[in-house]
């Protein structure tokens, strides 16, 4: 606690740029002040006296003699005092942090009723029942979430007060009524919190203060941070404002209101209005709202002023505000403005209207939207016409459209998925032993937890659309149903439906449409035809801005001419990692364990010459598919028993002839060779460039293939620009010598087929040791491509096939990392030695190209990363090309 320290700003004294002082809301209503908007009077106390207050337990020292300044400053403005019996100055305690968070205490209104000023009220008002409902309204909340007293004793017994009055809305209680339930609310306090309702208003005051730090840390608050990755540490900041009614009669009123429209991005006015009535009347929907547009008729003068107000904030924020107000006997409050929440697709297109209208420039207009919303664009939704019953709704976890039978554990979800059934897996929450289901299903739905619960982590790893935490669901998975809130019950069996992006939960069959996005990425949709809608019209214009910005070039990871093809549509620079390991699998499996098997060379060579054409006809397709642009191919990486045959199923194989005394030779030479090949951790095993050194030919077979392609495709007149890469290399003598190999060998392609080859010859950096020696292994490699999935595995010590699945849930909820580091690059450990492979790397051959084609090549935050430590391009998965496109531009503006 610092002497000097400022805890308290009058909203003249602050501005929208201090929300880390004075939280969103106040930093908003300072800003809005010092525009000259009508703001009620008041001031802010700030997130660092909350700090203190949460760091010793008691409120920083001087904090009572601020705050006491600048009431008197606003008791002076507003000529009466906090409380004053026969004239009371009422105000509201609202929390306000910089994020704004459900779960933390909202508001508590009228501070400074007490038995003795709500007289002075009433007769100020004229009105002596809103003097009551007023202070019952304070008693009420205060109690709540002041004093801890259960809400609904109060609900209780105002539902009481109007049964015995015979009347079914709370404005037919009369002042009399009111009364009478003001002294049955303090007997409620009295019973639940074991003290009066405080008389002093300064005590209101204070232990509303007391209360709004406190909510901070209450379970919800810390729930949501935790979801959201809002750092723990920032506490709130406290508004006292000067109370304003909308309850006063027909003249006042309140309502919210946006600039535009959050869905559409349209300008119009868009907002609703209650007519007497205060704001949480609005909020709990007590009554019938009416659209803003019918203020006009109601209030002409108010509603004018309004409009320029929105465009004063409009033009003023430059963004999509949404805004409270108050409107009290004919006079208009600004009670909170901030820059809106929107959806995905509203973003795009808001930031394009704000270029149009002038008021934002193409750089600033990136910076509104972001990869993460344009993902959400691209997949697949629900058609939104289909009238099907909703039944419920969670926490959008993982996004996608996801339609099948719901099953309730995952022996039946294997087993169904098995004979064909699409299947939603639904579990009260899910452990590590629902991988198998999760896997089979083609969605999940859970009815506990938040994004950071096992299904949502799990879920998001395996792009797999899930729902979590649906809490009216109620799940039994002993009697494989759930029960909704209005009894009615889902079977195991009924279709469900699953909304990934918004977290609704329908009962049956919502038809699925592809997204518009994709369509137009796929080319089937011009951004400037009559069918495209304004939301193409506005992604294209995006991704121009992105493009002419960004300085990363963008690559796809793709190892067929289908997926080659579709990443060039969606704008893919070339191939930045071709697995070659695919095209081993499938009838080509015999000539494999042929290879594997051989006893001797003339077999081993033999089993090669068989594979050599197959490969080669592969890279032409693919060198065809991306003619003109780079084509990195990464010779084979995995261990070599991934292509034989399970080692139990064909133990039991050869168990079973043996006992048929049916001897069967290949299989025994098999089950040799598995024994042979059998390694405790295989991923640090027997794979990548060491096979090459292992297993003679291997790696010069496809070295021809590739270059054989490479020759055959320049003789067609194309533009092969092929790219050899060396996996999982640790030291220059391993890929020197791999090298010198697949010199000779294009040496003898070019001389064979006298065509003139280039083809770079590079490396992925993916051990720490190849990190570190990457000046050493430069003089060896023309490129590096950044293997970050096994860099990530091997800096950590973490399995990158185990460890999502298993104790990373735990690790997330404690917070030791806020996202898994093989889904965002960690910049501080994998980071750094990147950073230091690349100074190194381009220290040794500064014409060094440089790439990444982990899986964090497309995610947003990393890419941003890539761009900063100087990398040339990114590779991806083709449908996160725009993604990282995007990111790519959004990195550069
Ligand atoms: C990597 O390790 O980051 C990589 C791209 O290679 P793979 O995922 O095939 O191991
Ligand atoms: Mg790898």
């Amino acid at each position: 606690e610092n002497k000097d320290q400022k805890f308290v700003y009058d909203f003249t004294e602050g501005n929208k740029d201090l929300k880390d002082l004075l939280g969103g809301k106040g930093a908003n209503l300072a800003e809005m002040t010092n525009l000259g908007l009508p703001v009620p009077p008041g001031f802010t106390i700030t997130t660092e006296a909350c700090k203190v207050y949460l760091d010793s337990g008691h409120e920083p020292t001087a904090l009572r003699d601020e705050v006491s300044a600048h009431l008197e400053a606003l008791e002076g403005r507003m000529g009466k005092k906090l409380g004053q019996a026969d004239d009371p100055l009422l105000v509201s305690v609202r929390s306000g942090a910089k994020f704004s968070m459900p779960g933390m205490m909202d508001t508590v209104l009228n501070i400074g009723l007490s038995d003795a000023s709500v007289t002075g009220l009433a007769q100020q008002a004229g009105d002596e029942r809103f003097a009551w409902d007023s202070y019952r309204r304070l008693i009420q909340m205060f109690g709540k979430t002041v004093l801890g007293v259960d809400g609904d004793l109060f609900e209780e017994a105002l539902e009481e007060a109007k049964e015995a009055k015979k009347v079914t809305v709370d404005t037919d209680l009369e002042a009399g009524d009111l009364k009478k339930l003001v002294k049955h609310f303090k007997k409620i306090v009295k019973t639940e919190a074991g003290r009066d309702f405080p008389q002093d208003p300064r005590e209101q005051m204070d232990l509303a203060i007391k209360a709004v730090f406190d909510s901070w840390n209450g379970d919800r608050a810390k729930l949501y941070r935790r979801q959201e990755r809002i750092p723990h540490d920032l506490g709130t900041a406290v508004n006292v404002c000067s109370m304003v009614f909308g309850n006063l009669g027909p003249d006042s009123g309140t309502g919210v209101a946006f600039t535009r429209d959050p869905a559409s991005g349209h300008q119009g006015v868009y907002g609703d209005y209650l007519q007497n009535a205060q704001g949480e009347d609005v909020v709990a929907g007590i009554r019938n709202t009416v659209a803003l547009a019918e203020l006009e008729s109601i209030d002409k003068k108010s509603y004018d002023q309004l409009m320029q107000i929105m465009e004063t904030l409009e033009n003023h924020y430059k963004d999509l505000c949404d805004i409270e107000f108050t409107i009290e006997r004919g006079k208009l409050w600004m009670l909170q403005t901030r820059v809106g929440k929107r959806t995905a697709g509203a973003a795009f297109r808001i930031a394009t209207q704000l270029v149009d209208q002038g008021l934002i420039d193409e750089a600033e207009a990136l910076q509104r939207v972001n990869g993460a919303q344009l993902a959400q664009l691209m997949f697949p939704r629900f058609d939104e016409k289909a009238a099907v019953e909703q039944i419920g709704r969670g926490i959008a976890a993982s996004p996608g459209a996801a339609v099948g039978k719901a099953v309730f554990d995952s022996y039946t979800a294997v087993k169904w998925s098995r004979s064909g059934e699409k299947v939603i897996l639904i579990r009260r929450e899910t452990n590590p032993d629902d991988l198998d289901g999760m896997i089979a299903a083609e969605g999940i739905l859970t009815s506990r937890g938040g994004k950071t619960s096992h299904a949502a982590v799990v879920a998001r790893g395996m792009g797999k659309t899930c729902v979590c935490g649906a809490e009216e669901l109620e799940v039994d998975t002993k009697r494989r149903r759930m029960t909704l809130p209005g009894g009615q019950v889902v079977e195991e069996g009924d279709v469900v439906s699953i909304d990934g992006s918004s977290g609704k939960v329908y009962l049956g069959e919502v038809p699925v449409v592809p997204s518009p996005v994709v369509e137009y990425f796929e080319g089937r949709m011009h951004a400037g035809a009559d069918d495209a809608d304004e939301l193409v019209a506005a992604v294209h214009r995006i991704m121009a801005y992105a493009d002419r910005r960004r300085r990363l070039r963008v690559r796809a990871n793709a190892d067929n001419a289908e997926d080659a093809l579709r990443a060039r549509r969606f704008g893919a620079q070339g191939i930045g990692l071709c697995r070659t390991e695919h095209m081993f699998l499938g009838e080509r499996r015999s000539m494999v364990e042929k290879l594997i098997l051989a006893d001797h060379e003339e077999e081993r060579a033999e089993a090669l010459e068989e594979l050599l054409p197959l490969q080669r006809a592969d890279f032409i397709e693919l060198f065809e598919a991306m003619d003109g642009l780079p084509v990195t191919v990464r010779l084979l990486d995995p261990p070599l028993h991934e292509f034989l045959p399970d080692i139990t199923e064909l133990s039991v194989r050869v168990a079973l002839a043996e006992a048929r005394k049916d001897h069967n030779e290949n299989d025994l030479r098999l089950l040799q060779a598995v024994h042979r090949l059998h390694e405790q951790n295989p991923m640090l095993g027997l794979r990548g460039v060491r096979l090459g050194l292992v297993i003679p030919g291997l790696f010069t077979m496809q070295v021809r293939a590739i270059a054989e392609a490479a020759a055959h495709r320049i003789e067609a007149k194309g533009d092969p620009r092929a790219e050899i890469m060396i996996p999982l290399v640790g030291t220059v003598q391993e890929l020197e010598i791999v090298r010198e190999e697949a010199e000779q060998v294009i040496a003898e392609v070019r001389r064979q087929t006298g065509v003139e080859l280039k083809l770079a010859l590079g490396t992925m950096i993916e051990l720490p040791r190849a990190a570190l020696t990457a000046g050493q292994i430069a003089e060896a490699a023309q490129f590096f491509s950044f293997g970050t999935n096994d860099l990530t595995q091997t800096v950590w010590g973490f399995s990158r096939d185990d460890v999502e699945a298993s104790f990373f849930t735990a690790y997330l909820e404690k917070g030791i990392f806020g996202v898994s580091p093989f889904e965002t690059i960690d910049k501080d450990g994998v980071g750094s030695l990147v950073r230091n492979a690349v100074e190194a790397g381009r220290a040794t051959r500064p014409d060094l190209k440089l790439g990444v084609c982990g899986e964090h090549g497309g995610d947003p935050e990393s890419v941003h990363f890539f761009h900063e430590v100087g990398l040339d391009y990114v590779s991806c998965s083709p449908f996160r090309i725009p993604v990282a496109r995007l990111e790519a531009g959004r990195a550069a503006a």
